[in-house]
């Protein structure tokens, strides 16, 4: 590590110290005692746990240009903002500017801030990109007498890819004549500060930093322009060696995409599928998987409550869950050694199941269960003696700790922890935090084939930060027949929309429901959860 990259890597330890309140004294002594260790081995023990502990919607408020540590740490404490889509609302309605030494002009520097911040990073996470492209999509729809006819999603985004460079949409407008009244529609739509015109295309610029590009298109050849502003460049690729083979010409009429692949002797491939890893060759056999949906689960998994560093109640999440449609919810929170989290001692378990066991007999058509994020510890052990870990339904074990391990170290700790026969659930497999923190060296190889062999499900981690297990992997684990389970890690009821892009990773790694552990029923998702301690007698 150079000299330059051990200060900037010094400086976001002190920045996260701070959010965390801690005291000046303190923070100089960490970073003492972190600069060794980087110069050492490249990596600090100290900053990789703070990224466990400091929400990541905080890590990136950290990134906007004037809002020091102190000021984050004040926002979040005051107003409960935990993400940039939160504090760029509270910039614009007034209550950012209320804060005690902040006033309008800060506000308004923050705003400013985020929109630089967007600009500037050319990667940003799925959740912040769908929002963004989506608000544009919508703009450009509502786009009167500009003979508009339809705007949709493509790109990365539509593939449901973990990050997002690019922003693209489709256009489909009346005919050729009609493209350059919408062009210039286009340049006068709300926020648009700058529009350069390519053939076919227009790059939009907005006021807020997004930068779309946008394909325009006539409904005759809306399927072709779709499939090609969605593909990856491999999908496309092998799509056009297709075609050539086939002596089809794709500059024919495609007004629709499925018309498009039954032209080339393919069923219609989804979105998610479309990176030219196979998937042609699946189409053209019928044999692309059924992927799993949002109607299949029937279990929300992994959520904290008020027990640890959640901020819900159990009556609570049991309430969110119904509303949601789930049968059951499985709730998580952090075990003992996981102080910073505040993690349950034993008597707070045996508080928190009484307390679940009334909810349970309350309320109708949800089912509470029992689980706990127990950490694995270094030396493979989970932080629970069998005898607590006994009172669990189930139990999902993490790392959260002790992240600079060598991979053999790393992958004996994890397969050790898997010798527990309480062990249900892997979560976060690799702990990687996306833009942020790479993930842990670790033999993935070595952990599927074990959990495939024991029967242990693999999280696919729902957090936009994480999305963990990364989807090429998630195909590998189907591949070795591993069960993989989508785990919401949800901390308020708001987190419950991580479900959604998990199921878009899911799908990514080809799972059709029965591979998901989401999918069954609460008596069905015990029985696997327990079949290891009833073999054990
Ligand atoms: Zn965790
Ligand atoms: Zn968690």
């Amino acid at each position: 590590m150079d000299k330059q990259a051990v200060r900037q890597t010094l400086d976001q330890l002190a920045a996260f110290l701070v959010v965390k309140g801690e005291k000046a004294s303190r923070v100089r002594a960490l970073q003492h005692a972190a600069r060794s260790e980087l110069l050492a081995t490249g990596r600090s023990s100290a900053l990789d746990e703070l990224r466990e502990q400091v929400p990541p919607g905080l890590a990136e408020m950290l990134r906007i240009p004037g809002l020091g540590a102190a000021k984050v740490r004040q926002i979040h404490e005051l107003l409960g903002i935990e993400s940039l889509a939160e504090l760029e609302a509270a910039a614009g309605d007034g209550r950012l500017a209320a804060l005690p030494r902040f006033g309008a002009k800060t506000a308004e520097n923050v705003r400013r801030g985020i929109a630089h911040l967007r600009q500037a990073s050319t990667l940003r996470l799925f959740h912040h990109a769908q929002d963004e492209v989506d608000a544009v999509r919508r703009a450009l729809a509502g786009l009167e007498g500009a003979g508009v006819l339809r705007v949709e999603i493509a790109g990365t985004v539509r593939r449901r890819c973990e990050v997002i460079g690019a922003l693209d949409l489709v256009a489909v407008h009346e005919g050729q004549g009609a493209r350059e009244a919408l062009v210039r529609r286009l340049g006068e739509a709300p926020g648009v500060t700058e529009i350069a015109g390519r053939e076919g295309s227009v790059t939009l610029r907005f006021a807020s930093g997004t930068v779309v590009e946008v394909l325009l298109t006539t409904p005759e050849r809306f399927g072709l322009d779709w499939i090609r502003a969605t593909g990856s460049p491999a999908h496309v690729a092998a799509l056009e060696t297709r075609a050539r083979q086939m002596g089809i010409s794709l500059s024919a009429a495609f007004s629709d995409e499925p018309s498009l692949y039954r032209a080339l002797g393919l069923t219609w491939v989804p979105p998610e599928l479309r990176e030219g890893t196979g998937e042609l060759e699946a189409a053209a056999t019928d044999r692309l998987p059924h992927l799993v949906e949002p109607g299949d689960l029937r279990g929300f998994l992994h959520c904290h409550s008020n027990y640890s560093d959640g901020t819900v109640t159990i009556a609570d999440w049991a309430a969110a869950c119904s509303a949601a449609g789930y049968e059951w919810v499985g709730i998580t929170d952090h075990s003992k050694s996981a102080a910073y989290a505040g993690g349950l001692g034993t008597d707070d378990v045996a508080q928190q199941h009484l307390e679940i066991d009334a909810v349970n007999a309350r309320v109708s058509g949800i089912r509470v269960l029992k689980g706990v994020e127990a950490d694995i510890l270094a030396d493979g052990t989970l932080d629970y003696g069998p005898d607590v870990l006994d009172r669990f339904d189930f139990v999902i074990g993490s790392i959260h700790s002790r992240f600079g391990m060598s991979e053999a170290e790393m992958t004996r700790r994890v397969l050790t922890a898997m010798d527990d026969p309480h062990l249900a659930i892997i979560g976060h497999p690799t702990g990687r935090l996306l833009l942020q923190r790479e993930p842990y060296a670790i033999d993935l190889e070595q952990v599927l084939a074990k959990a495939a062999a024991r029967g242990i499900a693999v999280e696919v981690n729902a957090d936009p930060h994480r999305l963990d297990l990364d989807w090429r992997m998630v195909r590998r684990a189907r591949e070795l027949g591993v069960t993989l389970s989508i785990g919401a890690d949800a901390h308020s009821t708001s987190g419950m929309s991580n479900v959604a892009v998990g199921l878009g990773i899911a799908r990514k790694g080809w799972l059709e429901p029965d591979q998901v552990l989401n999918t069954r029923a609460a008596d069905a998702f015990l029985a696997f959860a327990r079949a290891r301690l009833v073999a054990a007698g």
